[in-house]
């Protein structure tokens, strides 16, 4: 049987009904939202797999929008293999706030943070982006 989530509080929920019973969340709201309104939603998910997903899918449609949260996991969130998801996803962003975020999360806690965020900042190839963050601190 499938388990439906209430795509505000994640709590499980009838598949039928129109409101969620935990937090009062309008499930018909949810449909109206576009397709990177529901991703920006999946970053928050209980399980492990969908906010892997969410954030993947978010670097390839390059939603410059998920950033600012992709910062406050990178800073705030326990699972380092979501975090590792998000150094990964960063790198197909060209702008200079993804930039900042990769070069901040080569100071991470967690070494395969830290090692993918290496690894990202290598693909650059040829552009000294430690340096740069460096000069400009
Ligand atoms: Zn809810």
């Amino acid at each position: 049987m499938l388990t439906w989530f209430c795509p505000n509080c994640w709590e499980s929920i009838p598949e039928d009904g129109s409101r969620c019973p935990s937090c009062g969340y309008r499930l018909s709201e949810y449909a109206s939202l576009s397709y990177d309104e529901k991703l920006l939603l999946g970053l928050s998910h209980r399980i492990r797999e969908n906010r892997l997903a969410a954030v993947s899918i978010l670097g390839e449609r390059r939603v410059e929008r998920a950033l600012p949260i992709f910062e406050h996991l990178l800073e705030n969130d326990p699972d380092v293999y979501v975090v590792r998801e998000i150094v990964r996803a960063l790198y197909r962003f060209q702008s200079e706030y993804a930039t900042r975020l990769r070069v901040k999360a080569t100071g991470h806690r967690a070494k395969m943070v830290r090692q993918a965020a290496r690894a990202a900042l290598h693909y650059d190839d040829g552009q000294n982006l430690e340096g740069r963050a460096e000069a400009r601190q």
